[in-house]
């Protein structure tokens, strides 16, 4: 397999990332996961085929993870997607896209299939709800998700964590197991998604030395793993190598401060992935 990380930033404008986007390349499918602020652009610079990708994972409804989707799925047709893309992501993914698909963009859509039609039929996403298990299995390609906590221990009522489905992703093929994270804090289920994982992407948002106020405490608690739990969550797992992403921001001496975090905890390779970086998996 091969991972193309097209997004490795956060929600914050940040000149160096994208937000969350990564392709993996497995079999002969080529899978986009998640979908964040320069996934379009990313794939361009990237020379990635907007057509050869028929499916999307989505982590979890964040604007840094799914904001680009609807210019996505109308910019991959246009590029030249000839089948529906098949999205799974949590329960809440199909509403979200009818709405952008049917209401939002209903103008864009109607201009170039029924002015330029040269496009032909307006080709839009099959979506698949899931939360928990086999997603789908087929070409050659496993793909499993759980659900993860990401921001579970804050003071939401229960009305809004029944709505707050977040997913991490477990996807095997050609012998090898590749997973991701998605945005979590270290969990259970995080632990036995990633377990044994030759390649574990993994978010990773601050260093510890950058956990001075109450806010940046809580995010690492409850919202994001931060250095301080990355290499526990690799050791734990036993993955083979970790690739950290998903960055607040990044300065060489941050990257050696997140560095010397994890490797209190986990001596296997670890990886700081930067926008357009390739992994071998
Ligand atoms: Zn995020």
């Amino acid at each position: 397999m091969r991972l193309h990380t097209l997004g490795t930033g956060g929600p914050r404008p940040d000149p160096e990332r994208n937000s969350s986007c990564y392709v993996l390349a497995a079999a002969e499918r080529k899978l986009m996961l998640d979908c964040g602020r320069g996934a379009i652009q990313g794939m361009a610079r990237a020379g990635l085929p907007f057509a050869e990708i028929d499916t999307m994972l989505i982590s979890h409804h964040h604007v840094d993870h799914i904001g680009e989707f609807a210019n996505y799925l109308i910019t991959s047709w246009m590029a030249g997607r000839r089948k529906p893309l098949r999205v799974y992501g949590p329960p809440g993914t199909r509403g979200i896209v009818e709405v952008l698909t049917k209401q939002v963009y209903d103008r864009d859509i109607a201009f170039r299939t029924e002015g330029e039609t040269a496009f032909g039929p307006f080709i839009g996403a099959e979506v698949v709800e899931v939360e928990e298990g086999l997603a789908f299995e087929d070409d050659g390609v496993r793909v499993e998700c759980t659900r993860v906590e990401h921001g579970h221990g804050l003071p939401f009522g229960k009305k809004f964590l029944a709505r707050w489905i977040c997913l991490a992703w477990r996807i095997e093929a050609e012998g090898r197991v590749f997973s991701f994270s998605g945005d979590a804090v270290m969990c259970e289920p995080l632990l036995r998604i990633a377990h044994g994982a030759d390649l574990h992407l993994q978010c990773c948002y601050i260093s510890a030395a950058e956990m001075t106020s109450g806010h940046f405490q809580g995010v690492g608690k409850y919202t994001l793993a931060c250095s301080d739990t990355a290499g526990k969550i690799a050791e734990r797992a036993q993955v083979k190598r970790m690739v950290l992403t998903h960055f607040r921001q990044t300065t060489p001496a941050k990257i050696a401060e997140m560095t010397a975090d994890i490797r209190r905890d986990y001596t296997g390779p670890i990886e700081f992935a930067k926008d357009l970086d390739v992994f071998d998996v």
